[in-house]
């Protein structure tokens, strides 16, 4: 299985080889800026599942408990595709919305809940964390 996220211009793309390590669904306050909507939801692979295509550009944030994520974005349209933590060695995270499909395995996972719009209903996920 191979499948391709891309900026909303095209110019930026990660091709991702075999299944994600881990989809997951965040509602954190910086997922939903970086979004633009009310929750991020990202797949993780491992390095040497996926090829980079493109220029990007990217900048680093620091979380609540202190971890450094990279950010990169297209240096053309402004989408993020990709990130990296620096927690986590060899483990790409890429955002689900990028890959434009919705057979795209789902989350199994979501992160602060306590932070998630109340209107939001999910459904058939199973580890739900503050
Ligand atoms: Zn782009
Ligand atoms: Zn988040």
């Amino acid at each position: 299985m191979r499948r391709t996220a891309s900026c909303c211009c095209g110019a930026l793309k990660a091709h991702c080889e075999g299944e994600p390590v881990r989809v997951s669904l965040c509602h954190c306050l910086e997922c939903q800026k970086r979004t633009g909507s009310a929750f991020g939801v990202q797949a993780r692979f491992n390095e040497d599942q996926v090829m980079i295509e493109g220029p990007s550009g990217s900048w680093s944030r620091t979380g609540d408990e202190g971890t450094v994520a990279q950010f990169s974005f297209c240096l053309t349209c402004g989408s993020t595709v990709l990130w990296r933590n620096a927690e986590m060695p060899g483990v790409v995270a890429v955002t689900v919305g990028a890959f434009a499909d919705p057979t795209f395995p789902g989350p199994t996972r979501t992160v602060y809940e306590d932070r998630a719009h109340p209107w939001l209903e999910l459904h058939g996920i199973a580890e739900q964390y503050d």
